[in-house]
Parts: structure tokens; C-alpha cells; sequence
């Protein structure tokens, strides 16, 4: 059985069809994109595995939990938004540490793990330094950091790259992918940005209107697209 399990979920907003009895799995320590242009559901279906939205219909199963129903913190899931969302008066380390700290550990069990993680993502030498005093793309290594520090079984990230420039976006793509492999944390990363999902990920699924219009490798997906949706998209690099 696969890692996790979308299995034919509706999500409706105010009688308008979202998510339409959309369905797909992924594998244990792999980094799959949702990719689709803007409108088609990419947030909504995150939100929903995370519990921020309710679901219609259908079921979510992770690690062998139905989760459908579960409250957030019990999911086992991490998000990663476009903004930063850091605590704006703690320092990097304090960032980072914060859900370890949640988590009742001790304090030099914490400044081992802390360490682990600064080196992963490529802080070190910022640990005192505040978010305000961070470049766009180090706020966004500390985010994901600190996401990635309490071991959700799934990484949500949501178009975590968007307000980055083109050059730190690179950077970053090619760290993140880094990243997953050395960490082996399972990650669905959601962009509209048909370069970006090529680039990074095991295994893309493209969304079109709610529903997936075509999942498979990279290369498969850009030399054999399935239908004409897949193929124009595709083929509208900007
Ligand atoms: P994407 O992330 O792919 O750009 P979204 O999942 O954000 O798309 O949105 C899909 C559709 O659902 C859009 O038409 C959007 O307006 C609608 N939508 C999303 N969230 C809400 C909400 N809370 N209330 C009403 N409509 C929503
Ligand atoms: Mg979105």
C-alpha cells in the first residue's frame, strides 16, 4: 500500500466543485509536484491533507492512518508556505528549536538536533541572527528548517519558492531536492510553474480543474503528455 492515499476527494466552496473525486498515492521518501495553473486546486488539496480544510468526500490515508477526519496536529503533516511565516522576535536557532521545545524535549537534546537541521538546510553562521536580518531565500531554509525538524511524515510546500528571484529560486530548488534525498522526508511540492515541478521532483502530477490530468516521471511527462491540456501546459514555458 502506498505512503499516502487521496482517494476520490471532493471539496466543495459554496456548491462550486473544487476538488472532483480526485485520487493519487505516493510512495514513502519521494518529492512529488502537483503542477497546474493557478485556480485548479493545488492549495485547496494541501489544505486538505494538512486539515485546514474539511473534506466533502472521499478518503486520506497516511502511513497507514486514515486521517481524513483527524484534528491538524495529530496528522503527522508539515506545511511550508510562500511566506515565511518565521517568529519575527526569536532568532534563527529559536525558530528552529521551537517545535522540539513544544515537544517537551531537553535543551541539549534540542542544540544537537538544531545543529543536524542548520547544517542540512545551510545556516550555519546565522544562528543568532533575526528574520528581519535575512535574505528571502535563508527566511525561507529556515522555514522549511523548522518545518522539517519535528519529522512529519509528509512536507506540504506550497509555492515555497514564488517571491524568491529567479537566481535564489534555482539555488533553492536544487538545494531542496538535495535536501529530501539526504533526509528522506516524503514531500509534495505545489508550483504553476512548469520549469520548476521538471526540475525537482520523483514524480509529477498534473492538475487540471480538481482532478489529476496526467502523473508520471518528469521526462515522461514533458516528451509524452496524455491529453491536450497536459501538452499546452507543458509547453507554455514563460
Ligand atoms: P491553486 O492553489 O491551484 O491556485 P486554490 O486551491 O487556491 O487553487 O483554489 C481553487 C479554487 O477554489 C479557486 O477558484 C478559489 O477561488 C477557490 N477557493 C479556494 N479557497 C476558497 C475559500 N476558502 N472559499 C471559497 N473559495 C475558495
Ligand atoms: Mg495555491
Amino acid at each position: 500500500m502506498s505512503y499516502l492515499i487521496i482517494d476520490k476527494v471532493t471539496k466543495k466552496f459554496d456548491g462550486t466543485v473544487v476538488l472532483n473525486e480526485i485520487s493519487l498515492a505516493v510512495e514513502r521518501g519521494e518529492l512529488v509536484t502537483l503542477l497546474g495553473p493557478s485556480g485548479c486546486g493545488k492549495s485547496t488539496l494541501l489544505r486538505c491533507i494538512a486539515g485546514l480544510n474539511e473534506v466533502d468526500g472521499g478518503r486520506i490515508l497516511l502511513n497507514d492512518r486514515d486521517i481524513t477526519y483527524l484534528a491538524p496536529r495529530k496528522r503527522g503533516v508539515g506545511m511550508v508556505f510562500q511566506s515565511y511565516a518565521l517568529f519575527p522576535n526569536m532568532t534563527v536557532y529559536e525558530n528552529i528549536a521551537f517545535g522540539l521545545k513544544m515537544q517537551g524535549l531537553k535543551g541539549d537534546r534540542i542544540a544537537a538536533r538544531v545543529r543536524e537541521m542548520i547544517d542540512l538546510v545551510g545556516l550555519a553562521g546565522k544562528e543568532g541572527s533575526y528574520p528581519r536580518e535575512l535574505s528571502g531565500g535563508q527566511q525561507q531554509r529556515v522555514a522549511l528548517a523548522r518545518s522539517m525538524i519535528v519529522e512529519p511524515d509528509v512536507l506540504l510546500l506550497d509555492e515555497p519558492f514564488n517571491a524568491l528571484d529567479a537566481k535564489i529560486r534555482k539555488t533553492l530548488q536544487m538545494e531542496l531536492k538535495n535536501i529530501q534525498k539526504k533526509s528522506g522526508m516524503t514531500m509534495i511540492f505545489v508550483t504553476h510553474d512548469q520549469e520548476e515541478a521538471l526540475t525537482i521532483s520523483d514524480r509529477i502530477f498534473v492538475i487540471n480543474e480538481g482532478r489529476v490530468a496526467q502523473s508520471g516521471k518528469p521526462l515522461e511527462i514533458y516528451s509524452q503528455p496524455a491529453n491536450e491540456f497536459v501538452a499546452r501546459f507543458i509547453g507554455n514555458f514563460n
